[in-house]
């Protein structure tokens, strides 16, 4: 699946580092071929392996640069379906011995099995990402395109747990499924997980603009996430919900509650993206491509490349981010603005907020790691 379907778990332990040297998440789809057609889909996947994806030798060699990161950063095997890359465990398993923690983001399909997740658990992966986008069959079929999907889910869960992995649940939080959040808590409740990651829709790949919550949603949801993560006895985190920090903040200083800022990741800070051909992206959902890691290296790319030095640069925000005192904190989601503008820089569409200038906000106080 794409890396909507992320392993995040880990990055919560990964100790402070330099966003400009190394990222903390590289995500890597390997392949963009997957036997479902999500409608919402941002590889906008294909039924057949494409031909011009990275060869095995050509893989192996992409294992060797990741792993020249320092410090190492996670490695997410995503896609379009991972697993329908045959030598996807010998990848995991070059990833493993090469130092990096290497996590895995299948599809819920006849391939996401019990032998096929114990395989993963023998090469070394411990970590998986399962995507759940609706509390009732009908919502999560209905997203995913396929009858019974909701139940094959489930069941990939129990699987995963049985093969000793980790599990986390995304789902893309958007216009069909807003109204069922407060299910989908209790029922990631009983499914046992470590974590459950909300991703706040973009309107990139299959995904459209009319299935983006509107800011004042995008709101109540961080509002309830806020409350939801003081109870929730699995760890909550928001990927492309950057003004979910902004809220949290306010929050635990409307409440007198310390505040842990998490790391200020955002596209091009703190992640990066290979495509199924090489591409060197700042993510997946923001695909402007600064090379290829064919004949480029993905660490002086990252380092370097003015894309990614622009998108780590609080200063060069425009419009309300540009002059908002959460931007070092927040900064607004990168790929949301460029969706919906074409500029990358652009303030983020889904937020609400707007600084007033005689206030004096502490945000610019917070120094996220
Ligand atoms: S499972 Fe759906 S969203 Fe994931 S890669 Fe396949 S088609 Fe795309
Ligand atoms: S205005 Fe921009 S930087 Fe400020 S909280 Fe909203 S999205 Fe974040």
């Amino acid at each position: 699946m794409t890396e909507r379907h992320t392993a995040h778990t880990q990055a919560q332990s990964t100790p402070p580092s330099d966003l400009s040297q190394a990222p903390i998440v590289v995500f890597w789809e390997l392949t963009r071929a997957c036997a479902l057609a999500c409608k919402h889909c941002r590889a906008q996947a294909q039924p057949l392996r494409h031909p011009l994806e990275l060869s095995a030798k050509e893989a192996y060699s992409a294992v060797e640069e990741i792993a020249r990161f320092q410090p190492k950063p996670i490695l997410v095997l995503t896609g379009g379906d991972p697993l329908m890359r045959r030598d996807l465990f010998e990848i995991a398993s070059q990833g493993v011995a090469s130092g990096l923690r290497v996590s895995l983001s299948p599809s819920v399909t006849a391939l996401c099995n019990p032998k096929n997740l114990r395989r993963a658990y023998e090469s070394g992966i411990r970590h998986i990402s399962i995507s759940l986008d609706g509390a009732s069959a009908q919502v999560h079929d209905e997203f995913r395109g396929v009858h019974g999907s909701h139940g094959q889910t489930l069941q990939a869960v129990a699987d995963a747990h049985e093969a000793g992995l980790s599990v986390q649940i995304n789902t893309t939080v958007c216009r069909s499924n807003v109204t069922e959040l407060d299910t989908l808590a209790t029922l990631v409740a009983n499914l046992k997980v470590v974590m459950w990651d909300l991703f706040f829709l973009v309107p990139t790949g299959r995904a459209h603009r009319q299935d983006m919550l509107s800011p004042e949603e995008h709101e109540a949801v961080f509002h309830w996430l806020y409350d939801l993560q003081k109870s929730a006895p699995y760890r909550v985190k928001t990927t492309l919900g950057q003004p979910f920090r902004r809220v949290a903040f306010q929050r635990s200083q409307q409440e007198g509650a310390s505040f842990a800022p998490p790391p200020a990741t955002n596209d091009g800070k703190g992640i990066c993206f290979i495509s199924h051909v090489g591409q060197i992206c700042p993510s997946g959902f923001l695909p402007i491509v600064c090379g290829n890691i064919r004949a480029t290296s993905l660490v002086e790319t990252y380092q370097t490349h003015p894309v990614f030095q622009a998108l780590r640069d609080s200063q060069q925000l425009q419009g309300k981010c540009g002059v908002c005192p959460f931007n070092r904190l927040c900064g607004g989601c990168r790929a949301r603005a460029y969706a919906c503008s074409g500029d990358f820089l652009a303030e983020e569409p889904a937020c609400p907020y707007l600084a007033d200038p005689l206030s004096h906000e502490v945000g610019l106080a917070v120094t996220p790691v």
